[in-house]
């Protein structure tokens, strides 16, 4: 018997026991010709049923192994296996870093195996402030991995999706957007559905650029997004990325030549090391900023915040702090009127835990994708206008295609290197 079957048989068994009156939340009220219900008896009624659902549904649950995959193209899963048979889904990772966040989840098997999954909360706070060295991009990552698989295992248990946990719906799809950096792609993305496009990388030009740029550079990289935007149209989005490797002079000079374009935000204009900086960007232009997927925790977002530094938050769910840190991290933004667009060049769990956030909060943007699932699950998401429908299924909503998966697991990844044009000297990428 599945375990929503099991749900809803104890959730029948309860209510049936209270008579329709109770269920319409008529207590007291002679419902059929029966006696009116006595409202001790309808609060008894409901602690017995509350407590032998609490028994059969949530019953003992203990996790009994974590079990992580590396999956092409450079990605780590996360499987949380309890004694209940269920499997939570979760992805740890920083980008070129697989292995030693594999070894930073390997060590969190103490503390979490023989737990019980569905304290997700206290066990995020546990393995962030035990940690004592709190925070960072790798125990960071490691969490956020760890907390979408609890919340997997949360929804699959109660048999309803994360959102609904969260307090959802508050929207029944969800708008994405898709990478594209020529003319011909963001035709090919459109006559796929899609609506808003994110352009970059950081290599706008044909060179890296430099601390202070001169004419030609600007001109075109300017020249560049106005080929996208001819071919996207007025009525699409398109993002450009900075890449954070652009220096705040030249991040200047662009943001202005950038303007007459209109895109829908410039993202990581400058690196987010200094918020100062970036808010100064922010401040010296009518376009909207967007940050955030190197910035991890409420603590991070809090500066770019109070700083007013951006407007779009792009917490990535693999590595802010997971599903529980986003929905935190939303609330903040809401009372700064910033909006969310979870940061997500990863694989399906990161984008299903990503489409859960975005279908409980109210100041959901938009999320980045590349990858639809095709290959890893067994329901690829469906593109149509711009949207996905908010899958339905328990907890994440997605589930593994393991035979589809066979010839990709395992990689050896590795992060580019990059060097100045003309002397060599190190760059950002
Ligand atoms: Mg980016």
């Amino acid at each position: 018997m599945s375990e929503s079957m099991v749900r809803r048989d104890v959730l029948r068994a309860a209510f049936g026991a209270l008579g329709a009156g109770a269920l319409a939340g008529c207590v007291g009220a002679a419902q059929d010709g029966k006696k009116p219900v006595k409202e001790e008896d309808y609060v008894k009624t409901l602690q017995d049923s509350g407590s032998k659902a609490q028994d059969r549904v949530q019953g003992k649950m203990k996790i009994t192994k974590l079990e992580l995959l590396l999956v092409k193209p450079r990605w780590l899963f996360l499987k949380i296996h309890t004694d209940a048979g269920i499997v939570g889904l979760g992805e740890p990772i920083v980008e070129g870093r697989a292995l030693t966040v594999k070894t930073a989840v390997e060590e969190t098997a103490a503390y979490l195996v023989g737990k019980d999954p569905r304290a997700v909360v206290h066990h995020w706070q546990a393995i962030y402030r035990h940690a004592f060295y709190r925070g960072g991009p790798v125990l960071t990552s490691a969490l956020s991995g760890i907390d979408q698989a609890l919340w997997d295992i949360k929804g699959k248990a109660l048999g309803v999706p994360v959102y609904e946990l969260l307090g959802g719906p508050t929207r029944n799809r969800c708008r994405v957007y898709a990478h594209a950096r020529s003319p011909e792609v963001v035709k090919e993305k459109k006559a796929q559905g899609f609506t808003a496009f994110k352009c970059g990388p950081s290599k706008l030009n044909d060179r890296w650029s430099r601390f202070v740029e001169n004419p030609a550079y600007v001109q075109h990289v300017a020249d560049q997004f106005g080929e996208l935007r001819k071919a996207a149209g007025p009525d699409c989005d398109i993002g450009i990325d900075f890449h954070g490797a652009i220096q705040p002079g030249t991040a200047k000079q662009l943001v202005k030549a950038l303007e007459p374009h209109t895109p829908m935000f410039i993202e990581e204009p400058v690196q987010c090391q200094n918020v100062d900086a970036m808010a100064e960007i922010a401040r010296g232009t009518h376009l909207t900023i967007a940050t955030g997927e190197r910035i991890f925790t409420k603590w991070g977002f809090r500066e770019i915040l109070e700083k007013r530094a951006a407007l779009i938050l792009q917490p990535d769910l693999c590595h802010a702090g997971g599903i529980t840190e986003g929905r935190l991290i939303a609330g903040m933004a809401e009372a700064y009127y910033a909006t969310i667009a979870p940061h997500n060049p990863l694989g399906p769990i990161s984008l299903a835990a990503g489409i859960q956030l975005s279908a409980s909060i109210p100041n959901f943007l938009c999320q980045e994708q590349v990858s639809l699932g095709e290959g890893y699950v067994k329901q690829p998401l469906v593109v149509k206008n711009g949207y996905v429908d908010v899958p339905t299924g328990p907890g994440l909503g997605i589930e593994l295609d393991d035979n589809a998966m066979a010839d990709k697991i395992g990689h050896d990844w590795k992060n580019r290197e990059a060097f100045d044009n003309d002397d060599g000297s190190v760059v950002d990428w």
